[in-house]
């Protein structure tokens, strides 16, 4: 059994949408290798920096993820490689074990397609689009947006002015006009 315990740099690319590994980081990689039948299988695990920003809340946050690799190399011409789809396995090339593939698609393939900054980040206001986070317990809006009260108020004028003429409007001024 052989062992591989390396800090390496992150290579450019290691990203998705809203996260990713900042290029030079340092990867730890913490691997075994065994032989087996079929090949040699690699189990271990690997500590990812990674730097993104927050679905909900949209705060930029920085954390390590712990991930486990297992995987197995299969060995040219084994029954593995024979039952593999050429994309379904990885294989040893003459003595040749590249973990590079290995570890970029295990590192790509568990970013988050949402990350948040904290697993109970609360996200926005939805009325005043501030982090909720940042804000007191009780943060909350009383009154609907000015310009949505003003929206509220033209809906409802034109319908109780059209009938002024009426003579069923008391509080008037007695200036009628109808006389
Ligand atoms: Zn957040
Ligand atoms: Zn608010």
């Amino acid at each position: 059994m052989q062992e591989i315990d390396r800090t390496l740099p992150a290579l450019e690319g290691w990203r998705v949408e809203l996260i990713g590994v900042p290029t030079g980081g340092d990867v730890h990689v913490h691997l075994r290798l065994e032989s087996v039948m079929e090949g040699v299988l690699v189990t271990g695990e690997l500590d990812v920096p990674v730097a993104g920003s927050c679905a909900r809340c949209l705060e930029p946050f920085e954390d390590t993820l712990h991930l486990d690799v297992q995987e197995l190399y299969a060995y040219e011409g084994s029954t593995t490689e024979a039952t593999s789809e050429e994309d379904e396995v990885r294989r040893i090339d003459g003595d040749f074990l590249d973990l590079a593939p290995l570890v970029r698609d295990t590192v790509v393939l568990n970013l988050p397609l949402a990350p948040v900054c904290t697993d109970d980040c609360a996200g926005l206001c939805v009325d005043c689009g501030q982090r909720l986070d940042d804000l007191p317990a009780d943060h909350h809006h009383e009154i609907v947006d000015a310009r949505w009260a003003g929206l509220a108020e033209k809906f409802g004028t034109p319908a109780a002015s059209a009938p002024s003429s009426s003579p069923g409007t008391p509080g008037e001024s007695p200036t009628t006009e109808e006389n």
